[in-house]
């Protein structure tokens, strides 16, 4: 990713660039939300990275310029997928990796290869917004690197995926589509589509919706919140980039909203069922934003209000992949294969 856009990133010649082929993730067309919607809608499915998530495009800027810097070793508060990330790319430079995560509130999947790719794993009893405070501390301690999104190499890794979007569909889309957490991504894709437009790479900027879960929504509701939601990675009540999300939105003509742990699980099964795409529920947010976008109750700044242009493109960011988080689908689904005997007859029954 840093080769394909390294004039744009604070990468030189003096950078070793620790990569494991993130980005260049597939657009993927979604015949079914196109004709719900009337638009192109195209997913951008940020699960193909190398650790499953879009955190791999940050971390490769964030480790790169960590090692530049002489650090043996990072640190970061993560609800899953920095966490996973930070591990791995550590893992890839030969240097030490600390994770601290919010006990009890990390997905198999995530907790799994934080583990696998060699951290140091503390979990706290507190939230995602603890955690992100105590590494602070440590990394005023000083002699370690901090990795999360208050790292500016991060954001600047995550804006390439507006690049790749604008390099496919040959413009930017009129409207797009993501979760937000810690709103870092949402900050890096407009960042990203900003300086394509400039660039005269896009005639067009699109307008930024970002989803939060209603019950970790503290950008919509105007102040901090103490987070719940199935959601995990979006599980954040006080979050880092909350100016840059708040920029994007004003200044792209969007809106922050957001959507229920009923509709972020629907629309996850539907996703996957009628799409072919399984992500994880936090992803999940963007579709189920776009089909409340749809409905008569999106909220009165809705692009979707005042209907689209006729060949209007749309672009929803799933961020990351399904088999993370195997056990919230799961429960929502309570799905449990028919059991039969091993014989014909009674295959075909079962399958009757
Ligand atoms: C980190 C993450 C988010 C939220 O992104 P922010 O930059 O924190 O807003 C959403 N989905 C997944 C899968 C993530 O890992």
């Amino acid at each position: 990713m840093i080769s394909r856009y390294r004039s744009r990133l604070p990468v030189t010649d003096a950078t070793p660039v620790i990569s494991l082929n993130e980005g260049s993730t597939p657009l993927i067309h979604s015949p079914r939300l196109s004709a719900l919607s009337g638009a192109e809608v195209y997913l951008k499915f940020e699960g193909l990275n190398p650790t499953g998530s879009f955190k791999d495009r940050g971390m490769t800027v964030a480790i790169s310029k960590a090692v530049e810097d002489g650090a043996d070793t990072v640190i970061c508060a993560s609800t899953g997928n920095t966490s996973a990330a930070a591990a791995a790319y550590a893992a890839r430079a030969g240097i030490r990796c600390a994770v601290i995560l919010p006990a009890g509130k990390i997905a198999s999947g995530k907790l799994v290869q934080a583990f696998i790719y060699g951290a140091k794993v503390v979990a706290i009893r507190g939230n995602f917004d603890d955690a992100l405070r105590i590494v602070r501390e440590l990394g005023a301690l000083g002699g370690v690197a901090i990795v999360n999104s208050i790292n500016p190499h991060r954001i600047e890794g995550q804006k390439t995926a507006s690049f790749e979007i604008i390099d496919e569909l040959g413009e930017a889309p009129d409207i797009h589509i993501l979760p937000v957490g810690n709103a870092g991504n949402i900050t890096a894709y407009w960042r990203g589509y900003r300086e394509f437009h400039a660039a005269d790479r896009s005639s067009v900027l699109p307008k930024m919706l970002g989803f939060q879960a209603s019950g970790a929504a503290p950008i919509f509701h105007g102040h901090p919140v103490e987070p719940h939601t199935i959601a995990t990675a979006i599980r954040i009540g006080n979050p880092a980039s909350w100016e840059g999300a708040n920029a994007a939105v004003k200044e792209s003509g969007g809106c922050i909203d957001t959507v229920t742990d009923a509709q972020i699980l629907d629309a996850q099964a539907w996703l996957a069922s009628h799409e072919g795409i399984f992500v994880e529920p936090a992803s999940a947010a963007s579709v189920a934003g776009l089909l409340r976008c749809l409905g008569s109750d999106r909220c009165p700044r809705c692009p979707f209000a005042g209907g689209l242009r006729a060949g209007s493109k749309i672009v929803l960011t799933v961020t990351g992949h399904g088999l993370k988080d195997p056990d919230a689908p799961v429960k929502h689904g309570g799905f449990a294969p028919v059991e039969a005997d091993a014989d014909l007859t009674a295959v075909r029954r079962a399958l009757d």
